[in-house]
């Protein structure tokens, strides 16, 4: 792709891994709806702005022309759906171009999802609507903005093609780009196929890639295991800390490197509850926002019963414990301190964070903006607040509440405008709620209007900031907004 030098470690593997084909034609012209310069930047892709718009370079950027020598693919995996085995899957709208190598070394996979239908589409078309392709190119960079692992989108491209969903909709293609788009699901394939040979080979190109320390190790396998044990339960008290709902945690939608991956009907909180599902296919609520760090744990066995013939099982289970179960309720812990001001080893502070998580559940106060509120010197009963702490009960409960949380922090030394200025970088104020997403999306598919889609893209770029001009994209949804229903593919 333009300057970039594509490689294809993955088709060393062998055919059991993948199929090698090309993206389905688009008639039409493409027409670039963003580009990512940060990303761009990332992955040292150097297209100067006046090219940007160029056909030639817009089919690129797609995936239409694919330089001569380089071999696209999709990647084959497998995987466990609400719970249930649902056996093959694969990159069914999703094509792999290769990595290419950026200045600090790091390998980059670039994809185009929603290129067209490939072996493993069964009833897909293999195509994605603008609606959900926005939603990720958002959501992927408003998570890395708040520091959390994920994918990331380089550019989002109108296919200029109607696609068939409940209604026809404009198609979309995101590039999408990642250190790795290998999934638990890969591993759950080959061991459901008996297939050791090729497990073994995937764990060893995982290490390879992304945990060259453990490559010489004799217990290698486990080493990656109990690492990715450990990562998972950062990512998701990560999640956890800023209310992000994954929506569809499925083991073939579970990094074999902790991120964030396969964005489709996730939410945010708006008011705090734990029981919020954001999936309205999600009827058992088995994916709820307070079931995601056990839904962790149950994929993580998924996964550790296919390592089954590399590690001793006994080795596996004792990392779900040690790495993940008894880790994840800490990293949770040492954020929700932060988020209150407080420091990583003060689990004094533990009462207090959970005692506020418990008025903001018993009084619907929305959980992004009275984090970003909180300080250690305002008083948050102030008139100022009325719109987040809108009831009696909310004010009574809060009275009692914030005189602990100030003694508290007066003890420690932390009542100060400093420690203020630490939790608004902790705290966002903008998140990608689903009105601002839907509000692009309305702008975008309606009136070919960009412009909104660029000013949520501007603030959830800089979440921690104020954007005074677009304060309005901070405010919790109406109740209208509320009922925007999001189902699995799109
Ligand atoms: P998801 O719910 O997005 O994780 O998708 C589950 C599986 O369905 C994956 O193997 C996807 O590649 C496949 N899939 C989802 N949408 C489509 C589509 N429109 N066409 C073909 N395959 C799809
Ligand atoms: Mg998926």
């Amino acid at each position: 792709m333009h300057d970039l030098k594509i490689e294809s470690p993955f088709l060393k593997l062998g055919s059991s891994f993948y199929t090698k084909l090309l993206p389905e034609s688009v008639t039409n012209k493409p027409e670039l709806l963003h580009y990512n310069q940060r990303v761009a930047d990332q992955i040292g892709l150097n297209i100067p702005e006046s090219k940007l718009q160029q056909a030639d370079m817009l089919m690129q950027l797609c995936g239409q022309k694919i330089q001569d020598g380089v071999e696209p693919y999709a990647m084959v995996y497998s995987g466990h759906q609400f719970g249930h085995w649902a056996g093959q899957l694969g990159d069914g709208r999703a094509l792999m171009l290769g990595q290419c190598r950026s200045k600090d070394d790091a390998l980059w996979d670039i994809q185009f999802k929603g290129s067209g239908r490939t072996p493993y589409s069964r009833f897909g078309d293999g195509r994605a609507v603008i609606r959900s392709s926005i939603r990720e190119y958002l959501c992927s960079e408003a998570m890395y903005q708040l520091g959390i692992p994920t994918t990331q989108a380089l550019c989002l491209i109108a296919t200029q093609e109607d696609v068939i969903r409940e209604q026809i909709e404009p198609g979309a293609i995101l590039t999408r780009i990642s250190n790795s788009h290998i999934r638990f699901g890969h591993f759950e394939h080959f061991y459901h196929n008996d297939d050791e040979e090729n497990l073994r080979k995937l764990a060893d190109f995982v290490i390879d890639q992304h945990y060259p320390h453990f490559k010489d190790c004799a217990s290698k396998y486990l080493d990656w295991f109990k690492t990715l044990c450990d990562q998972t339960a950062q990512l998701i008290a990560q999640w956890q800390s800023v209310g992000f709902c994954h929506g569809v945690m499925n083991t073939d939608n579970m990094s074999a490197i902790g991120l964030t991956i396969d964005y489709g009907p996730f939410g945010f909180l708006e008011d705090y509850n734990p029981n919020h599902i954001c999936n309205q296919t999600d009827h058992s609520g088995r994916y709820a926002y307070a079931q995601q760090p056990h839904i962790g744990m149950w994929n993580l066995y998924a996964l550790a019963n296919c390592l089954r013939p590399m590690v001793p099982w006994n080795d596996l289970i004792a990392a779900i414990e040690k790495d993940y179960a008894a880790k994840i309720s800490n990293y949770f812990a040492i954020l929700m301190r932060g988020k209150i001001g407080c420091e990583r080893e003060d689990s004094k502070a533990d009462n207090l964070w959970q005692s506020l998580l418990k008025i903001a559940s018993a009084s619907k106060m929305d959980f992004t903006l009275i984090f970003r509120l909180l300080s250690p010197e305002v008083d948050l009963l102030h008139e100022e607040y009325d719109g987040i702490i809108s009831t009696e009960k909310a004010r009574n409960a809060l009275k009692d509440w914030q005189k602990n949380y100030h003694t508290h922090m007066q003890s420690i030394n932390r009542a100060n405008a400093d420690v203020k200025i630490g939790m608004n970088q902790v705290n966002p104020k903008y998140i990608l709620r689903n009105w601002l997403a839907e509000k692009a999306i309305r702008a975008a598919e309606d009136y070919n209007d960009y412009s909104v889609l660029e000013s949520v893209f501007k603030v959830i770029s800089n979440p921690f900031e104020e954007h005074e001009i677009h304060s309005e994209l901070s405010n919790p949804a109406t109740e209208e907004q509320r009922g925007i229903a999001l189902s699995c593919s799109s």
